[in-house]
């Protein structure tokens, strides 16, 4: 089976309203995520390649990927870019009852908020964490509708990279990624290991090739 880039239907989109698939705006403007990190090596390349590009993202933080590589979570926010809750051990919320899954979201909460305590970046640059992007895009009704009444807003996506997948073809990926990626577009990749080898070739030439066409990055307040 061959994967390739996919953006998300429209009906979908219809279906869960009250998710957050893409930004509605008519500037040239890319929303970039980066699920499961900190990962060693692999957030750090990240941060230095958008670095390059004077680029900002949104990066979903496994609580315990938080916990074990807090000096990699500290440069995320350092830099300025977003930071959302992905859960603290990456649950499936389709096999998870509602109260383990929000237990489970709200130990993460509470590694991430304790590292941005222990930063010593500006109160004024303290990033707000009310973003929530549920693992493998498994959530409930009943987990949204808890999550958005304690104030999460719930991000899923608009273009999908499969940048885990061993088995993607870069090049056709690449040219597939760049057609489905427009005006308003939350676009997923990965700063995990698994990812790391189509991460490495797709997220420069993306870069490039918005910033070439005048597009800015920037992450996600809600
Ligand atoms: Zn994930």
């Amino acid at each position: 089976m061959t994967f390739t880039p996919v953006k998300t239907p429209l009906i979908a989109k219809k279906l869960f309203p009250n998710y957050i698939w893409d930004v509605s705006t008519n500037k040239k403007i890319i929303y970039l995520t980066f699920d499961d990190g900190p990962t060693p090596e692999i957030t750090d390349w990240t941060l230095e390649v958008l670095n390059q590009y004077n680029a900002k993202a949104t990066f979903f933080c496994i609580g315990n990927n938080v916990k074990n590589h807090p000096e990699i979570f500290q440069n995320i926010i350092r830099q300025g870019h977003a930071v959302g809750n992905h859960t603290h051990n990456h649950l499936k919320g389709w096999q998870n009852l509602v109260e383990v899954y929000l237990d489970n979201i709200k130990k993460a909460e509470e590694t991430i908020h304790h590292e941005i305590s222990n930063s010593s970046i500006p109160n004024y640059e303290v990033p707000v964490v009310n973003l929530f992007r549920p693992p493998y895009g498994q959530i409930t009704l009943s987990q949204g509708k808890k999550l958005m009444e304690l104030g999460y807003h719930i991000v899923m996506w608009d273009v999908l990279s499969y940048d885990w997948n061993k088995d993607l073809k870069l090049e056709n990926s690449f040219k597939n990624l760049i057609s489905k990626i427009t005006k308003g577009s939350i676009v997923v990749f990965h700063d995990s290991i698994k990812a790391s080898k189509n991460l490495q070739y797709l997220l420069p030439k993306v870069l490039d090739h918005f910033s070439e066409k005048g597009y800015v990055f920037k992450p996600l307040t809600i």
